[in-house]
């Protein structure tokens, strides 16, 4: 289908860390993010990054140009493998607009977060559908601005 090519495109994908990476994740994501943000910005795009057990999860938006030529080049990274992309196509807004990527790792006790996906409270990448996934990473980044602002007043 022909897209507006300034249209705001949205996509959602999931991949498998590799162990090397999930061996030393915080030292990992601070390398991609710090490789991310400049070139994210200097092309519109906005998203969020989250970790979970041994998963990325991200989500990108911008151009419909900007969007696949970033995941081309993230699906071709050997930091992980098996990307799955969940959910892609026109959005009307930007869901991640305030920051361009952050991320932040969900552990068991992460309950709120993970009861999005899966009601006994477990990771289930097989449940990740077009909703859950939105679901999950708005809720993220709901967390993440209350924490900021806390930290702000605090
Ligand atoms: P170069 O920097 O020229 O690197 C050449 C190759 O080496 C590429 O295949 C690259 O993927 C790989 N590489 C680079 N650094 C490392 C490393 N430390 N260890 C192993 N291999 C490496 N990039 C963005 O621009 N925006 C994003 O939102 C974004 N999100 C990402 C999310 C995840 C989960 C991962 C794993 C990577 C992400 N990246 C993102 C990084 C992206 O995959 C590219 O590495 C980056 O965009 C630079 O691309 P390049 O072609 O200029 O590669």
């Amino acid at each position: 289908m022909a897209h507006n090519p300034g249209a705001l495109y949205r996509l959602f994908y999931r991949s498998r860390q590799t162990p090397e990476v999930s061996a030393d994740l915080d030292f990992q994501v601070q390398q991609i993010i710090g490789s991310s943000i400049s070139r994210n910005r200097s092309v519109g795009l906005t998203g969020l990054l989250l970790t979970v057990q041994g998963h990325f999860i991200q989500a990108l938006e911008g151009n419909v140009a900007a969007v696949r030529a970033t995941y081309a080049r993230i699906a071709m990274d050997p930091r992980h493998r098996d990307l799955h992309i969940i959910a892609q196509g026109p959005a009307g807004k930007r869901l991640f607009g305030d920051w361009n990527m952050c991320a932040r790792s969900l552990a068991p006790s992460d309950k709120a977060i993970l009861e999005v996906l899966d009601s006994k409270g477990g990771f289930n990448k097989e449940a990740l559908t077009a909703a859950t996934v939105e679901r999950l990473l708005t809720t993220v980044a709901t967390i993440q601005s209350r924490t900021a602002l806390e930290a702000l007043v605090s």
